[in-house]
């Protein structure tokens, strides 16, 4: 079993499509065993993000992920890292596999409707940044 942290990202939660895509994580037979609505600050946002700090989308990453609120998820399952990646499809939705969530919710690189981590490093990192150990409902 792994744990992987997901944030349904502010173009997602506007559009009114959280349901949609915690259905495609359940459908795959992963679980959400913790999840919270908040929104980033400015802080929080690029901390989150720092291995990309100095990259020319940094900023504007961040300025995005601070634009409304976002659900911030782990999610549990086989192979969960890989699993929700698959789901999720290519980082720019113009190169998504048709039926995945960025093909079908995303817009753009940018505004690309989720996030996943990539690897079981990054998955620890993460979950931690958001979740203390006590609020995931490991079953
Ligand atoms: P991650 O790779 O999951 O740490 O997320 C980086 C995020 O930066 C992506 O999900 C995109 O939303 C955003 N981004 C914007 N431009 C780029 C780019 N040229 N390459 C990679 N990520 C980008």
């Amino acid at each position: 079993m792994q744990t992987t942290l997901s944030i349904i990202k502010p173009d997602a939660v506007s559009k009114n499509v959280i349901g949609k895509v915690i259905e495609r994580f359940e459908d795959a037979g992963l679980k959400i065993v913790a999840s919270k609505m908040i929104k980033l600050d400015k802080e929080i946002a690029s901390g989150f993000y720092a291995e990309h700090e100095g990259k020319p989308f940094f900023e504007k990453l961040v300025n995005y992920m601070i634009s409304g609120p976002v659900i911030v998820q782990v999610i549990c399952g086989e192979n969960a890292i890989l699993k929700n990646r698959e789901l999720m499809g290519n980082t720019d939705p113009s190169k998504a596999d048709p039926g995945t969530i960025r093909a079908d919710f995303a817009d753009s690189i940018d505004a690309n409707a989720v996030h996943g981590s990539d690897s079981e490093e990054s998955a620890k990192r993460e979950i931690s940044y958001f979740f203390k150990d006590d609020e995931l409902f490991l079953r």
